[in-house]
């Protein structure tokens, strides 16, 4: 049995406010990509990406439709 001893940061659903938390992912905490973090939200149950800002020590949630919709609005922004 294996301890997680990972950091947890606060997190809200931005769907229904619910406050929770994450740990940083692998991907987040070992390769410095903040901006690749997904969680299911434990009230709601919707997908959420995560961002984490380290000023704040916390995660920036939106729904991954959301997230979806302005990935595709930056790319098309810079073409
Ligand atoms: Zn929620």
């Amino acid at each position: 049995m294996t301890i997680d001893k990972r950091p947890r940061y606060p997190m809200t659903c931005s769907q229904c406010g619910k406050a929770a938390w994450a740990t940083l992912s692998v991907f987040q905490e070992d390769f410095g990509m903040p901006d690749c973090g997904h969680a299911t939200c434990p009230a709601c149950g919707t997908f959420l990406h995560l961002t984490f800002v380290p000023e704040k020590k916390a995660f920036e949630t939106e729904s991954w439709d959301d997230y979806l919709k302005r990935i595709c609005d930056e790319n098309r922004d810079t073409t």
